[in-house]
């Protein structure tokens, strides 16, 4: 067996204790969805011990440390540090002023309380407060936390998300051939060590096409998961991968990818990670809420044939699966549809103001539901703050994907 990313034999057994000789690599197991993200699926077929290492520290490490602020309010996370010491972060706060909901940049962030605010300071000195260090007092101490800045500002988002398709599509048997152009590998002219690496795919966030998939992503019980569907579409092979039930994007792999299958589209694999081990409700939550929808769809005029297209798959009465590789845009009562590719529907039909709308619900979702010890804010006062206040956060979230 070889890598998949030096290339170099992989000796099956364990590195032996104490051995440097990295010339030889030995067998490794590597997370597809990282670890300190609460993945679980592991496998020995894709890398190599030292390209393990590398890539932990090329990619992996700057990944993680984006979901800091989730991971840190994840009851029982395993992976949460063990003291109580939440991390600092810093993030968005709205307060009241005037009457106004006011949304301010808060530096830093600990345990849902603000405790500084540069922006706040600002703003309050150029009104001319008096007793400023009061008055800053008492805003700080009634500001909620809007929701934590994740430093999407960086390029290590891209990288770390099209790692986790790039590795699932090795796991599931894709072969590397055909997809190994989206990764740039750079490695030591000498040692033959990995040194740099690129992924150059396209990488689309996912906005809901149709009432189905509204009603799933926004008006049911926030459940914490992580979902990744590898699948083809005509010679376009795609990953749709889902962290924390919040951050959807579509990665593609490849541009000219056959199987040899005569068929519009195939899936080759779907996983559901849910994450927190003190769930106490049926794992299976998320499906149920989906074959219940799905009955209802059927009931009413969406025929059984058709639920292929409908991102659901009923067999016997049963929901056997659930994707979103095609968006149907759809005119039932005259009997006509019409099914375009989810991404590109999303590329070509949603503005930028639609996909800020969405990201921002989805992103308040998340943190409403683990900021539990504080007052979260509304929906409603989310969208009673201007529009710039909404798209400062967004911009941020966007930036790292806009570049492909
Ligand atoms: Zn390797």
């Amino acid at each position: 067996m070889y890598c998949n990313y030096c290339n170099k034999e992989i000796i099956d057994a364990k590195r032996p204790k104490g051995n440097t000789d990295y010339s030889k690599v030995y067998r490794s197991s590597e997370h597809i969805i990282q670890n300190a993200i609460g993945g679980r699926l592991e496998s020995e077929k894709i890398c190599c011990d030292r390209c393990n290492f590398h890539l932990e520290e090329l990619i992996d490490k700057s990944f993680c440390d984006i979901f800091v602020p989730f991971i840190s309010n994840i009851n029982n996370f395993k992976k949460t540090n063990n003291s109580n010491n939440a991390p600092k972060c810093s993030g968005y706060a709205i307060y009241n002023e005037g009457n106004k909901n006011k949304m301010v940049f808060a530096d830093v962030i600990k345990k849902s309380k603000v405790k500084k605010s540069n922006e706040l300071i600002k703003i309050e000195k150029e009104a001319g407060t008096k007793n400023l260090d009061e008055r800053i007092k008492n805003c700080l101490n009634e500001m909620r936390v809007a929701f934590k800045n994740f430093n999407l500002d960086n390029n290590y988002f891209k990288q770390g998300i099209s790692k986790i398709a790039y590795n699932y599509a090795i796991y599931l048997g894709i072969n590397i051939k055909n997809i190994s152009n989206v990764c740039d590998v750079t490695l030591d002219s000498e040692n033959k060590e990995l040194i740099s690496i690129n992924f150059n795919t396209i990488v689309i966030p996912f906005v809901p096409g149709n009432a189905f998939d509204d009603f799933l992503e926004l008006h049911t019980k926030f459940t914490l998961f992580h979902n990744l569907i590898l699948f083809r579409y005509g010679k376009e092979l795609w990953c749709y991968i889902n962290l924390f039930n919040t951050f959807q994007f579509y990665v593609r792999l490849s541009d000219n990818y056959d199987d040899g299958e005569n068929i519009r589209y195939k899936i080759y694999g779907q996983e559901f990670q849910y994450m927190q081990s003190n769930m106490n409700t049926n794992h299976n939550i998320y499906s149920d809420i989906i074959m219940e929808k799905a009955k209802e769809y059927t009931a009413s005029g969406y025929k059984y044939v058709d639920t292929l297209s409908y991102n659901f798959y009923i067999k016997q009465n049963k929901l056997n699966n659930y994707f979103r590789i095609e968006n149907p845009l759809r005119k039932f009562d005259k009997g006509e549809y019409e099914i375009i590719f989810y991404p590109w529907w999303i590329i070509q039909a949603k503005d930028k103001e639609e996909i800020i709308e969405y990201t921002t619900k989805k992103y308040i979702q998340l943190n409403q539901y683990l900021i539990k010890d504080n007052p979260t804010i509304l929906d409603s006062e989310l969208f009673s703050m201007s529009k710039e206040d909404r798209e400062k956060f967004v911009e941020l979230y966007l930036k790292s994907i806009k570049s492909s």
